[in-house]
């Protein structure tokens, strides 16, 4: 069995002191593939290191909404925008630079949404003109997002990760380009929408991922996630879709790797 971590920060520095065990154990459950993303400039080259070192590690560069200069004087901004995007055309041409992200836009954080979206739209233009997928991270401005995309007439694609919503919001995203990224989430019982999306989605439209070290699954709430725990994730869906393991497995990681053009 082979799965694919779509989504995991093996590079924060919480898993500095067991990386390598952590990765060998992970190897002999099957999970033997994973994407990195990006979240700042300080951050890219961090990950470029680490799946340069790894044959099944890759990474993406892209700035996330968290990291998001928040200090900025307003006559700045241009200058800021301006700078990511030139930090971001250097190091996309990295080898194992797969994907451009994790990018998007949060409504729970004080940044300027005007500013979010500035930074959205060099990320969706750098993406347009190479055709690499997005990894797009969204909460609470799904409107704002599908907007913003149909302004851009987005055509590359990505994954929509940490997917938590109903399945009409995911199949928009489906239709869009988008794959959605399941995890964690869909081991908490009470997250019923997800789970139902998750259980009703087309198969090709899924992508596995844990989030570590965020977004705990169920019963180890408060524990510093693992790349470990997909196999959870992976067996959850397999229960909540009525279909083995194996075919889970199979399907998601031959899904991540046709997103990340990886043969
Ligand atoms: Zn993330």
């Amino acid at each position: 069995m082979n799965l694919f971590d779509s989504h995991c920060h093996f590079d924060f520095a919480v898993f500095d002191n067991d990386r390598e065990a952590i990765w060998q154990k992970c190897n002999q459950l099957g999970i033997n593939a994973l994407m990195i993303p990006g979240v700042a400039p300080e951050q890219w080259q961090i990950a470029a290191n680490i799946s340069a070192q790894h044959s099944n590690i890759y990474h993406g560069v892209g700035l996330h909404p968290w990291w998001i200069e928040k200090e900025l004087p307003v006559e700045n901004t241009a200058n800021y925008v301006s700078d990511i995007r030139e930090q971001l055309q250097q190091k996309i041409s990295l080898s194992k630079c797969r994907a451009i992200g994790e990018c998007g836009l949060d409504a729970s954080i004080e940044t300027p949404m005007e500013l979010q979206q500035k930074i959205l739209d060099v990320h969706l233009e750098l993406a347009q003109k190479t055709s690499m997928p997005l990894i797009i991270h969204c909460h609470k401005a799904h409107n704002e997002l599908c907007e913003q995309l149909q302004v851009h007439k987005f055509s590359v694609g990505g994954v929509i990760h940490a997917f938590s919503g109903s399945y009409e919001l995911a199949l928009r995203y489906w239709k869009m380009g988008f794959r959605l990224g399941i995890g964690g989430i869909i081991t908490y019982e009470r997250a019923n929408k997800t789970r139902k999306a998750a259980q009703q989605l087309p198969i090709e439209s899924i992508l596995l991922e844990t989030d570590a070290p965020d977004m705990p699954i169920y019963g180890k709430q408060g524990e510093r996630n693992s790349p470990e725990n997909l196999l959870v994730i992976a067996q959850t869906l397999s229960d909540l879709r009525n279909v083995t393991l194996e075919c889970i497995a199979e399907k998601a990681t031959s899904n991540a790797r046709t997103l990340f053009k990886i043969n």
